[in-house]
């Protein structure tokens, strides 16, 4: 069968996630020159700003908490209208890592020639520096079993 969900269990999971680790602590701090500041769960410092209150530091900072934790589940193929951060090649490149080439073509779809060689030259560029930094192994280091290993 080759069905697809609506949506996804980790899409899903995303809102109720960032509600359950970004909420509020404490209470305002009032600092010199009208600086409120205000600690979020996640343990960043949320303050208010010349153009900004301290409400709209804590919409944007759920915002791009949430941008970002669905950016981790959703599909590498998935077309994005803000490619902030990821950029064509770099969606093809997440799919081909998982194994979608279909979604890495798809992710390609829309790309000009100029973006094309630079790609080309990157994957070149990719290839080459695979060849020269140190390979780390992917076996532990140590493979007794965890029982017969000194304790840290
Ligand atoms: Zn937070």
């Amino acid at each position: 069968m080759d069905s697809v969900e609506p949506v996804s269990a980790g899409i899903r999971r995303v809102g109720g996630q960032v509600r359950a680790e970004h909420h509020t602590v404490g209470v305002v701090r009032t600092l010199p020159g009208d600086v409120n500041q205000l600690d979020c769960a996640c343990g960043i410092t949320l303050t208010n700003g010349p153009g900004w209150s301290l409400d709209e530091h804590l919409r944007l900072h759920r915002a791009e908490v949430k941008y970002e934790a669905l950016l981790a589940v959703a599909h590498p193929g998935m077309p994005l209208t803000r490619t902030g951060g990821r950029s064509p090649g770099a969606r093809a490149l997440d799919a081909l890592l998982a194994g979608d080439t279909p979604a890495a073509r798809w992710a390609l779809t829309a790309v000009d020639d100029g973006a094309r060689r630079r790609l080309a030259g990157a994957a070149g560029d990719l290839l080459a520096l695979l060849g020269t930094v140190p390979t780390v192994p992917t076996e532990p280091a140590d493979a007794r079993p965890a029982e017969a290993r000194p304790a840290d």
